[in-house]
C-alpha cells in the first residue's frame, strides 16, 4: 500500500514549529510494511490542499494527514478531504456527546466546536483522548484519507490506539533493516566495490551511508515477518 503524508500548518512552513509528526508516522508506516511514496507540508490554504489530496490520490491508496481539525476558520482539512470526496457530513452523535460534556453547559463554546463533531456517514471516527478534535477515516472508491489531529501529544496515542490497528489488519509485510559497519574503507571506494548490487537489488536494497563513526552499508528487506527478512539480508 503506497501512502502521502501531508502535514498541515503556516507555521510549519515559516519553521515557527518543526514538524514532528512526519518523521513519527513514516517510522510507524515504514516498519508495518507501507510503501512511503511522499511526503509534504502544505500551509493553511484549502484550495492548495485541495489540490495536494486530489493529485496524491491519482497516485497512492491512502492520504494521512495532520493538523487544522480544531475549530477555528483556518482549520479547514478535514472539510478539504471530504470536499475532494465529494460527501455530505452529519453530526456525529458519539463525538457531539464528548463536547456536550467537555464544555460543560458553555453553549457558545460548544456552537463554535460543532463542526468537529460533524463527518460523512460512511466515515470511521477516531475518538481524540487528549482534545476536542477528533480524527477520522474516510474512504471512497477504494481509496483513503486518514485526517489526524495535530498536536503531537493528540495525533501519536490516536495513531497508536485506532489508527494503528486498522493499518495492521491492511499490512501483508514488515520492513526490516540490518547495518553492516564498513571497517577501513572510504564512501566511495565501498560504493564502488558494491556497485552492481547498489545498482540492481531491489529486495533488500543496499544503501551506503557516511556517518561520524565511519562507515555503514544498511540492507533493507520487506518481508513477510522478520525472521524471512533477515534470511534475504544474510547473503
Ligand atoms: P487543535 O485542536 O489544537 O486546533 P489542530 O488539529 O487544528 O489542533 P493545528 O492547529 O494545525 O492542529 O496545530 C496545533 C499545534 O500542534 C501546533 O501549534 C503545533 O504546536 C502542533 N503541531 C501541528 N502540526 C505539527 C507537526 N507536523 N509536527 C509537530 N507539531 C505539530
Amino acid at each position: 500500500m503506497d501512502i502521502e503524508i501531508i502535514t498541515v500548518g503556516t507555521e510549519l512552513l515559516l519553521g515557527d514549529t518543526l514538524d514532528t509528526n512526519s518523521h513519527f508516522l513514516s517510522k510507524e508506516l515504514k516498519n508495518l510494511g507501507f510503501n512511503i511514496y511522499k511526503k509534504v507540508t502544505v500551509g493553511d490554504n484549502t484550495d492548495r490542499l485541495y489540490k495536494e489530496i486530489k493529485e496524491g490520490l491519482e497516485k497512492v491508496d491512502m492520504i494521512i494527514t495532520t493538523g487544522g481539525l480544531g475549530p477555528t476558520n483556518d482549520d479547514l482539512t478535514k472539510e478539504t478531504a471530504i470536499r475532494v470526496f465529494e460527501q455530505e457530513v452529519v453530526l456525529h452523535k458519539e463525538s457531539y456527546d464528548r463536547l456536550v460534556d467537555y464544555f460543560e453547559g458553555r453553549e457558545e463554546a460548544l456552537e463554535g466546536n460543532t463542526k468537529q463533531a460533524c463527518f460523512p456517514e460512511s466515515a470511521t471516527v477516531l475518538r481524540n483522548d487528549h482534545g476536542t478534535a477528533p480524527g477520522a477515516i474516510l474512504e471512497k472508491s477504494g481509496k483513503y484519507i486518514a485526517v489526524l489531529p495535530g498536536p503531537p501529544a493528540e495525533m501519536q496515542p490516536m495513531y497508536e490506539n485506532q489508527l494503528k490497528p486498522i493499518l495492521e489488519e491492511k499490512a501483508d509485510s514488515i520492513i526490516y533493516s540490518e547495518s553492516l559497519s564498513i571497517g577501513r574503507l572510504g564512501e566511495w571506494e565501498m560504493a564502488k566495490k558494491v556497485q552492481d548490487i547498489l545498482e540492481n537489488y531491489s529486495n533488500p536494497t543496499v544503501a551506503p551511508y557516511a556517518k561520524k563513526e565511519g562507515v555503514i552499508l544498511k540492507i533493507t528487506a520487506k518481508a513477510a515477518d522478520k525472521e524471512q527478512a533477515l534470511a534475504m539480508i544474510q547473503p
